[in-house]
């Protein structure tokens, strides 16, 4: 098993010099030596994140590892190539500038890929392996640990570029969460390195949806982020690549606490009516029982029944 688990490091590794050395010198990776340019990334940071790019040829990468002494099998436990019908295989990242993901030992475990012109999926992403568990690994968190660690703080926001180019811009202490639903042991990752986080997620729905479900996975593990609002539309990637990084400590400056977050949230989306108040309180309800420190988790309460204008009971108790 642990051989299993060797191979497919070593698989993936491989597979990370070849996207890298493949964006570094073929002419067919200009338009992503171009786009990178474009978004703004130095050559250094694409350095450190291993940043690649993956051949159009449906078959490069497979027969680069075959070449190499690969089993093709194990290439498609890596997650890195897929068989055919007729027992062939095929790359799976195709056209799209790689973006590898490591483990907390900086073990190369998975890959991300941004289609560079319009297409769909946008990203697309390695699936889970027996070394890649999406619910416990976080984008950037082996290469920003020592930053919070001695910030003793952190940034939590969504995306491959909005790590990088915060990254880039001095910005260290930052992780990303890119595309997987945040989990518990994400929270419990994030908690090792710091107590103080913030989250930064993009200015549209999906990003204050996805707050509002990460508020309460933190709330279980006793953390208490605060919720960094972007101006409408920006994610911290188009803010500072746009506006500079005091154009985001300005936001930072501005962050609010986490409840009064979510009171302004709910209230947002189910309104004040009495049926409206009374979603707020489901939603709000299932959100704080999750607080472990009862002295906190009636706290919470407390000052959410005074902003709902409702006596704390009848916040405590279920309803029928
Ligand atoms: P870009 O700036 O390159 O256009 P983004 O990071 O702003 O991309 P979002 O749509 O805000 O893209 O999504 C945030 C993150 O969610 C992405 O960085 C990616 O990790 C993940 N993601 C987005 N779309 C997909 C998809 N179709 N499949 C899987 N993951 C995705
Ligand atoms: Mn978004
Ligand atoms: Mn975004
Ligand atoms: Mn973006």
């Amino acid at each position: 098993i642990d051989e299993k688990r060797k191979t497919l490091y070593r698989i993936n590794e491989k597979a990370a010099r070849f996207f890298r050395h493949f964006l570094e010198t073929s002419p067919e990776a200009e338009r992503a030596r171009a786009y990178l340019k474009e978004r703004g990334l130095s050559g250094e940071t694409a350095k450190t994140f291993l940043l690649g790019y993956a051949p159009e040829g449906g078959g490069i990468l497979a027969s680069h590892l075959r070449l190499s002494g690969v089993e093709l099998p194990l290439a498609e436990e890596a997650g890195v190539v897929i068989h055919r019908e007729d027992g062939s295989f095929y790359d799976r990242f195709r056209g799209r500038l790689i973006f590898p993901i490591r483990d907390v030992s900086g073990r190369v475990v998975a890959f991300g890929g941004r289609i560079l012109a319009e297409g769909e999926p946008k990203y697309l992403n390695s699936p889970e392996t027996p070394v890649y568990h999406k619910s416990r690994i976080l984008y950037g968190f082996y290469e920003s640990r020592t930053y919070i660690r001695q910030k003793d703080s952190g940034f939590l926001v969504e995306g491959y570029f909005d790590l990088l180019t915060l990254w880039d811009r001095g910005i260290r202490n930052v992780v990303a969460s890119c595309g997987t639903a945040l989990t518990r042991e994400h929270v419990k990752l994030l908690r090792r390195l710091s107590r103080n986080w913030y989250l930064v997620f993009d200015a549209d729905p999906a990003g204050e949806r996805a707050a509002v479900k990460a508020l309460g996975l933190f709330f279980q593990e006793n953390l208490f982020p605060k919720v960094v609002f972007l101006p409408s539309g920006e994610d911290p990637d188009s803010l500072v690549r746009n506006f500079g990084p005091e154009a985001f400590f300005r936001e930072v400056e501005r962050a609010k606490e986490a409840l009064p977050f979510l009171l302004e949230y709910l209230l947002r989306e189910y309104g004040t009516s009495p049926q409206g108040k009374s979603a707020v309180v489901k939603e709000l309800r299932e959100i704080l029982s999750g607080i472990p420190d009862p002295v906190v988790r009636y706290e919470y309460f407390r000052l959410s029944a005074e902003r709902l204008g409702l006596p704390v009971p009848l916040l405590l108790s279920e309803s029928r």
